[in-house]
């Protein structure tokens, strides 16, 4: 999950820093391998690690599958974040160690809070036949709850704000007026459009920084095209935006407040110092019960261990 960094458009980059100037600034993904799936990771990017507290985007598919491969994940620990699995097509079965087992849909919402620790598996039906396409969010933990017990919610039904040309859910956070009823420990929103070509008029928070993820189709934003594959940062301080849709398109539109606080990533852990990630690291590694046990087909995905734990 540590593969080599791949980004473009650095040159452009160095301008979003510390200012309140909207902008725009269109990143490369990174090509990774989950599994028997690759993914294009939108987030954290090198010099963009994080969008209010969203820390990592995992856009996979669409993949069809045959019955040989399979697009799931066997059980492996998270600390320190809650992850969000959106699907625009097919299904997995999310198993974890507080005993949960949820089949997601496309349109249904998983989220689950790490917190101090907790292990899950996402498992596809056997063998899976069929297309595959979805994301994978993370969003950073602050202080008051990343050490706080874990915790799994599944939404059915989502709230939708109606658009002129489409339909915006929101997944997370408040949009227009309408709040998700997802749990949020910081001030985040994570919406899903679906548009139709045309011009679509979006209410924004000046102190919120936004990024758009298209996952099909494509977008024209002042300027850029936008397509599967990138990161479209937007910087903060806007009121509003006006995207021009150019084909049917599914995206997603993450934003915050910009977190304050620096935090360091290491594998599956989101925490604040390397002595963390080497006591999590031994905690799995040694599977002695901080991360729980969780039922499943699949085998524990091990780790190598941190490097600045061989160096010492
Ligand atoms: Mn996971």
């Amino acid at each position: 999950m540590n593969g080599s960094m791949h980004i473009g458009d650095d040159k452009d980059r160095d301008r979003d820093v510390g200012g309140s100037t909207p902008t725009v600034t269109i990143a490369d993904s990174r090509l990774a391998q989950v599994g028997d799936l690759s993914v294009r990771r939108a987030l954290p990017q090198r010099t963009r690690r994080t969008v209010g507290a969203w820390c990592f985007a995992d856009h996979f598919g669409p993949a069809t599958f045959s019955g040989d491969d399979r697009p799931d994940v066997g059980p492996h620990p998270h600390m320190g974040l809650q992850t969000v699995t959106w699907l625009v097509s097919g299904e997995l079965v999310h198993r974890d160690s507080l005993g949960s087992e949820q089949k997601i849909k496309p349109g249904q919402l998983n989220l689950m809070s790490a917190g101090k620790g907790i292990t899950h598996a996402e498992e596809a039906s056997s063998p899976f036949r069929g297309t595959f396409h979805g994301i994978q969010l993370w969003i950073a933990q602050p202080e008051e709850t990343r050490n706080g017990d874990p915790s799994f919610e599944h939404h059915r039904e989502l709230p939708r704000v109606y658009l002129s040309n489409g339909a915006a859910t929101v997944l997370v956070g408040s949009f227009a007026g309408i709040t998700s009823p997802a749990r949020r420990d910081s001030d985040h929103l994570g919406i899903e459009l679906d548009l139709r070509t045309g011009k679509a008029i979006m209410p924004l928070q000046r102190d919120y920084e936004y990024a758009l993820i298209v996952l099909s189709g494509a977008l024209a934003f002042e300027g850029h095209i936008i397509e599967p594959g990138h990161l479209a940062y937007l910087g903060d301080g806007r009121d509003e935006c006006t995207i021009g849709v150019r084909s049917p398109t599914r995206a997603i539109l993450l934003g915050g407040v910009p977190i304050a606080e620096p935090i360091l990533m290491w594998w599956n852990f989101v925490g604040r110092t390397r002595d963390e990630m080497i006591d999590a690291y031994r905690h799995w590694e040694d599977d002695d019960g901080w991360f729980g046990h969780v039922k499943s087909r699949l085998d524990r995905i091990p780790v190598a261990p941190p490097p600045w734990m061989v160096n010492r």
